[in-house]
Order: structure tokens, then C-alpha cells, then sequence
């Protein structure tokens, strides 16, 4: 083989898979270019409009199959394709070349598709790049039906052996068509966490690796893959002492968690008596469970832009209320920390007018959008104040820089409480407001932050991508993502002492949080709210009741001192190490005292 045996992408969706590659060039059916004659049209136009009719119902077949395997949000990821089918203007397009230009009906569509795909493609604008994906998706299928062709693929059923599935790109639509008893990894070039096919792969159990660069080129087709899709680490025809390695972790990791599972409900105390509050981050509905079975103490963080991505249609208010009440009710008397829109970069509901801007992550997303879009916002606050009637929910603004943006939202807050209040409609009378910290401007104006806001909780993953200038979903630049980097050391020391000076509590949402040698050090730097993704719950309260706050202070003071991210772990490891078995925490591997040391990673 000549190319990298070992490959870098994006962990996306956890577990680790070892079989063949079934390298899938995912392309477009080749379609001659065909005129017809002129007894013919009509004839074709029939054709074309019944192929529609069955891709829709293809759609909605696949759609329904979502809801049954995934849920109901990830199945609106389709509603979307539905509508752009129908779409009436593009399909009058296709209908006039056919009727002008007497091209038969997979030719014109061919053409018209073409045209739009070069229109949306020169825009750069993210949003429209998502819908490129669903007009792949849906051109493929129509143009299939117009040709005779299988829609189905050999992935999605009949496969008699186990593979791992190497593409380009994968479709949402394509990643719920997989049949997982046979396709246990899924591995492509395009991609990262927020991309809807990411968080379906997550949401069905398959371990996933996206941002794989160069993928195609690196693997063949019956190859030996063993893919990490915690690590985002891709070795192709592993060696035997990798795939022994592989199986050791696969093992430990299991019985790891067995063991995790057994402690997650004992009190998260330090070995000294620091009580601490571990919380959930709450994606996507599926996570309420796992959330309360790892036990945390509430959500954290509900990220709520699920709700829009892939859908057509902003949920209502009511939808959102019902929603907030569900996730309440399944931690009762414990708080539920709902962040409002995070809209932008990546995430734009598909029906939304997002401009096309040279650099989206710096542009006009998040609080921005939802300030210049009241009739967005404003139904958002109101469902947030209903649902929080006899119930401890609160909100949280992200990327917020200016203190404006604070208190123009507690102004749309008191609005929207006294239009319900008078409108006779129960809701909460007041609901705290907190701010994420996640931009260095919040840093440096965290004390007048804290004077407008009822909490705080720190985002490490934009802070450290907007401090240190490093595009957080770069896999290329995946080690340069450092959140031990001093300058984010310094920002957690000064916001905490800021929320200190101001009298509001401050808590860590980013991911940060969930590695347990920086959770140390959060620890030691006088955090006592962390909120982390479910499956990280269990091994932080094993850190949490193994290392005396008083070694994670100490360790904290000496971090301080160092210049560089990699010295602030060899201080971590060595205040840690005599408390816990340093496999454990960096590799899942075995518990303190039981035998034989963790060898991967
Ligand atoms: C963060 O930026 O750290 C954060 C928690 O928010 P998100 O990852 O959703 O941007
Ligand atoms: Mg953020």
C-alpha cells in the first residue's frame, strides 16, 4: 500500500470497528444526453412528474423509518428533501427544456439540477452547502427512477458480512438506509460533528469517523479497516499488534463502563469534601435517558438548534414548550440550563435566508441572528417562561460579546412575561438569565457581565477557538486545539473570579470539561459546575472521587506557571498519578488495582 496507513479525521460517533472497507464511490448515474422527438413530450413530462411522485414517496418511506430508528427530530431532516422534490419553480424549469429544447426528462433534469448545484456551489454561503447535500440526495433519486435504475444500495441490506462503509460524503439519507448489523463503522471525507448524517450515525450506535481527508485515495476496496470513533484515528490493514491492541481496549472499555455504571449514583465528592455538581449536555432527545441513567444533576446545557437544522419550518412555540417540559421532566427538582438558538456557521434551519459571508464563524450567527429575528426569538422566550411554571428552567445566551445584547434580551424577556401574564397565560414570572463565556471580548468584560447576569457558564470549545484562532472542526488542525493552552488558563482564572467578585455561580460546558485531566485542573482552578456529554459522566465522578480537591488546587497553582499546553498536562498527570491509574483516565482502560496496564493509545 502506498498511501498513510494511518489516518486523522473527526471522531464523531463513539465505539470502535474493525472489517473490510466497502469503498463506495457515491456518484451520479451517467446520463446521455437525449433529445426526444416531438410526439414525445408530453410524454415525457408524464414521466418526469410520476418520478417525482415516487421519489416523494421514497422520502416519506425513509422519513417514517427515521422516526422508528432514530426520533422524531432527526426524521424531519427529510422534510426538507420533501419539499425541494416538489419545488414547484425548479420543476417548471425542467418542464420547459423538455418542452423547448425537446430534452427527454432525465436530461433536462440533469441540466436543471446542474445549473442550481453551479449557482449554490459559487455562493459559499454554509447554509446553502447543506442544501446541496439534499440536492444530491434527491437528484440522484429522481434521476435513478427516470432511468430505471435500483435506488437501493448495496449497503442497505442483503450484505452477508461485516463492513465498513469509506465514502466522499454521507447523506443523511444514506446513513439511515444502513443496515447495522452489517455496516459496523462508517468512515468519509466530508464532514464533521454538527453534520446531520454525524448525528445520525451517533443517534443509531454505529462508531463514525468523519474529515478523513484523502480516505478514498487511502483505502480499497475489501481493505482491513480499524476505526476509533472516539479518537477519530483510522488504521488501514492494521497489524496484529494494532488489532490486539484494538481488542484489549474494545474489552477494557466495556468493562470499564460496567464498572463506571456501578458508581454513578454515590455522591460526587472529593476525597476531601468538596461537593461538586456534574450535569448533562443534551443534543438531541435521545440523550435525556442516557443523561439520567449516568446520573446527572440536571442539564448543563440543552442545546436547542436541533430543532431548526434539516427542518423546513421554525417549531412553534408550542412544539419548543413541550419539548422543554419533556427533558424537565425527567430531572425533576434539578435544573435545566436551555441555550437559545446557536444558529450560524453551519447551522442554519433550511428554509432560512442566511447571506452568504466569507466567514460564517465570524458572521452573523448565534445572538446576533436571534436579536434581528424577534418573530424567531421572541416565540422561543416565550415557550421557555411557559414551560418553566413549577419547574427549574433557565436560559442561557451564547456567543454573546457586548452587554447590550443582555439587556436587550432581559427587555424581549420582561415583554414577552407581562404579554402572557395579561393574555391570562400561565408562565413563569421570571426565569435567571445567565451568559455563555465563550468569546475572549466576554472575558475581558466579564465583570460587567456579571452584573447583568444571573450565571455564567464558560463554552471552552468557541473560547479556545476564537483565543487561539484555531476553526475548532479543522481536523488538520485538531492538535493545535489545545484547551490547557495558557491563555485559556488565564481567561478560566479571571471569568471565575469575575463571577466570584459579582456574586453568580459559573459553570463549564465545553468539552474541556469531559477530559478528566483538565477537568482536574477546572477543578483546582475552584469550578464546582461541570456539565459534560452524557457518555462522559461515569469517569468523571470516578476523578471526581479519587482526586482530593486540595492535589487539584496545587496543580491548578503550578499549570498557572508553565508556558505551554503540553507542560500543563505532564503537571496534571504527575498530581494525578498517585490518586488514579493514569490508564484509566487517558485510555478507558483498567480500573485502579485491577491487573495489566492499558498499552493503546
Ligand atoms: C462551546 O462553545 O464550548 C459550547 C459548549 O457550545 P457549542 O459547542 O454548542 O458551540
Ligand atoms: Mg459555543
Amino acid at each position: 500500500m502506498t498511501a498513510a496507513r494511518r489516518l486523522q479525521g473527526v471522531g464523531v460517533s463513539p465505539g470502535v470497528g474493525f472489517a473490510p472497507a466497502m469503498v463506495v464511490h457515491w456518484g451520479f448515474p451517467d446520463v446521455a444526453d437525449r433529445t426526444v422527438i416531438e410526439g414525445e413530450i408530453e410524454g415525457e413530462v408524464a414521466r418526469l412528474r410520476a418520478a417525482v411522485g415516487e421519489a416523494v414517496e421514497g422520502l416519506e418511506q425513509l422519513r417514517d423509518r427515521v422516526l422508528q430508528r432514530a426520533g422524531v427530530e432527526e426524521s424531519r431532516i427529510f422534510e426538507a428533501q420533501i419539499l425541494m422534490v416538489q419545488d414547484p419553480d425548479f420543476l417548471a424549469g425542467v418542464e420547459a427544456l423538455i418542452r423547448k429544447n425537446q430534452l427527454s426528462a432525465e436530461t433536462a433534469y440533469e441540466f436543471k439540477a446542474l445549473e442550481l448545484r453551479n449557482l449554490w456551489g459559487s455562493s459559499g454561503s454554509a447554509q446553502l452547502r447543506e442544501r446541496l447535500t439534499d440536492l444530491t440526495a434527491i437528484q440522484r433519486r429522481v434521476v435513478l427512477k427516470l432511468m430505471g435504475a435500483s435506488e437501493r444500495e448495496p449497503w442497505s441490506g442483503g450484505l452477508d458480512e461485516q463492513v465498513i462503509v469509506v465514502a466522499h460524503e454521507l447523506s443523511p439519507g444514506l446513513t439511515v438506509q444502513l443496515d447495522r448489523e452489517h455496516v459496523i463503522g462508517l468512515v468519509s471525507e466530508e464532514g464533521t460533528r454538527t453534520s446531520h448524517a454525524a448525528i445520525l450515525a451517533h443517534s443509531l450506535g454505529i462508531p463514525a469517523v468523519m474529515g478523513v481527508a484523502g480516505a478514498l485515495h487511502a483505502v480499497e476496496d475489501g481493505q482491513m479497516v480499524l476505526l476509533d470513533g472516539r479518537t477519530g484515528v483510522v488504521i488501514i490493514d492494521p497489524s496484529r499488534a494494532e488489532l490486539e491492541e484494538a481488542k484489549t481496549r474494545l474489552h477494557r472499555r466495556h468493562r470499564l463502563d460496567l464498572q463506571l455504571e456501578a458508581g454513578v449514583s454515590a455522591p460526587t465528592v472529593t476525597p476531601d469534601g468538596r461537593r461538586l455538581s456534574l450535569r448533562g449536555n443534551v443534543d438531541l432527545p435521545e440523550e435525556i435517558e442516557p443523561a439520567v441513567r449516568h446520573g446527572a444533576e440536571g442539564v448543563g446545557l440543552l442545546r436547542t438548534e436541533f430543532l431548526l437544522t434539516g427542518r423546513a419550518v421554525v417549531p412553534t412555540e408550542n412544539e419548543q414548550a413541550d419539548y422543554f417540559r419533556r427533558v424537565a421532566q425527567a430531572f425533576p427538582s434539578q435544573p435545566v440550563v436551555i441555550r437559545t438558538f446557536d444558529l450560524g456557521g453551519d447551522k442554519f434551519p433550511a428554509a432560512f435566508d442566511a447571506p452568504h459571508e466569507a466567514n460564517p464563524f465570524l458572521g452573523w450567527r448565534s445572538i446576533r441572528v436571534c436579536l434581528d429575528h424577534p418573530e424567531i426569538f421572541r416565540p422561543q422566550l416565550r415557550a421557555v417562561l411557559r414551560a418553566a411554571v413549577g419547574r427549574d428552567l433557565r436560559i442561557m445566551l451564547p456567543l454573546i460579546t457586548r452587554v447590550d445584547e443582555v439587556l436587550e434580551v432581559r427587555a424581549l424577556l420582561a415583554e414577552e412575561g407581562a404579554a402572557l401574564a395579561a393574555a391570562g397565560v400561565p408562565a413563569a414570572a421570571k426565569v435567571p438569565l445567565g451568559v455563555m463565556i465563550e468569546t475572549p471580548a466576554a472575558v475581558v468584560l466579564a465583570d460587567r457581565l456579571a452584573a447583568v447576569s444571573d450565571f455564567f457558564s464558560i463554552g471552552t470549545n468557541d473560547l479556545t477557538q476564537y483565543t487561539l484562532v484555531v476553526d475548532r472542526g479543522n481536523a488538520r488542525l485538531a492538535d493545535r486545539f489545545t484547551t490547557e493552552h495558557p491563555a485559556i488558563l488565564r481567561q478560566l482564572r479571571s471569568v471565575r473570579a469575575a463571577a466570584q467578585d459579582g456574586g453568580i455561580p459559573v459553570s463549564i460546558c465545553g468539552e474541556m470539561a469531559s477530559d478528566p485531566l483538565s477537568a482536574v485542573l477546572l477543578i483546582g482552578l475552584g469550578f464546582v459546575e461541570l456539565s459534560v456529554a452524557p457518555p462522559s459522566l461515569p469517569l468523571l465522578k470516578l476523578v471526581v472521587r479519587s482526586v482530593p480537591a486540595s492535589v487539584a488546587e496545587e496543580a491548578a497553582s503550578r499549570a498557572l506557571e508553565v508556558d505551554t499546553a503540553l507542560e500543563v498536562r505532564d503537571v496534571l498527570r504527575a498530581a494525578v498519578r498517585p490518586h488514579l491509574d493514569l490508564a484509566v483516565i487517558e485510555a478507558g482502560g483498567a480500573l485502579p488495582g485491577s491487573k495489566g496496564p492499558a498499552t493503546f493509545r
